[in-house]
């Protein structure tokens, strides 16, 4: 029901965490892959893991927060495999603190990676989508959309990310593109094995399912919306979180 066989995806952010558990299950899934990150050295265990699984699939590395980051990757699927079917806006940051103290450098970075980029990716992916008639566009979002303690830059991203990807999808629906937005709720990732503990335990007793996620849940979400079976779904917010949001 999901296959992507031969299908051609570029995802942002995919040296570890959420990101590497996408490039894993679309690769599972039969993709051909091209994947970004922010240097050589971090990208290497993915490109490893890919490798084993005998897939297609070559990196690009760049700073999503560079328009010509994405620019790279699009014309890297086109020169690799001819096509670009599945754009997959991952990378991210945070740089919390409360308002009243967060810099201007906090906001605008968080800004720039979490949300910029993912214009810069549906700009890119779109021209060449659009020309196909065909496309799956993929952004990453939080439960932070909703207003988060500590987190104005990162829950400002996430909401934009919303309303950037439901925009996409309602000029890009008449070309058979759709543009769903994912939101995990609490996934082991680097960026939240340093929470403190009290946020964690706080937000572990606020879901249902009583367990945090793994990386690989994201990337089952991603691989049926980036599938067949989501033809009719667009400008959907898919909570997986294990119930956190509800
Ligand atoms: P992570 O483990 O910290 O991984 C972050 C990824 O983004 C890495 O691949 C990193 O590449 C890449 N990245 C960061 N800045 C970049 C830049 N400027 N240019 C290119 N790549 C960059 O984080 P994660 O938990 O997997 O998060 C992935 C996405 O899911 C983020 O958008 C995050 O906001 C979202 N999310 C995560 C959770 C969660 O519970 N973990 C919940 C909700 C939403 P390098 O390795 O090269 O640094």
């Amino acid at each position: 029901m999901c296959d992507l066989t031969a299908k051609v995806a570029v995802i942002t952010g995919a040296s570890r965490g959420i990101g590497q558990g996408i490039a894993l299950s679309f690769a599972k899934h039969g993709a051909k892959l091209v994947v970004n990150a922010t240097s050589q050295e971090s990208i290497l265990d993915t490109m490893e893991q890919l490798r084993s699984l005998g897939t297609q699939a070559v990196a690009v590395i760049g700073d999503v927060a560079e328009a010509e980051t994405s620019e790279r990757l699009v014309e890297q699927a086109l020169h690799s495999y001819g096509s670009l079917d599945i754009a997959v806006s991952c990378a991210g940051i945070n740089m919390d603190g409360m308002l009243h103290k967060m810099t201007d450098e906090q906001w605008k970075r968080v800004l720039d990676v979490d949300l910029t980029a993912a214009f810069y990716l549906i700009r890119s992916a779109s021209q060449i989508m659009r020309q196909q008639g065909s496309g799956r566009i993929l952004t990453i979002s939080s439960a932070a959309w909703l207003g988060n303690l500590g987190q104005a830059n990162y829950a400002a991203a996430k909401a934009g990310l919303v309303a950037l990807t439901n925009t996409a999808a309602r000029e890009l629906g008449r070309y058979h593109i759709t543009c769903n937005t994912i939101c995990p709720g609490l996934i082991e990732t680097d960026m939240t094995a340093h929470m403190p503990v009290q946020a964690r335990e706080e937000m572990c007793r606020r879901i249902p399912l009583q367990h945090t996620g793994d990386p690989l849940d994201i990337g089952n979400a991603a691989v049926f919306l980036a599938s067949e079976a989501a033809s009719y779904i667009t400008g959907e917010v898919l909570n997986v979180g294990g119930g956190l949001i509800l």
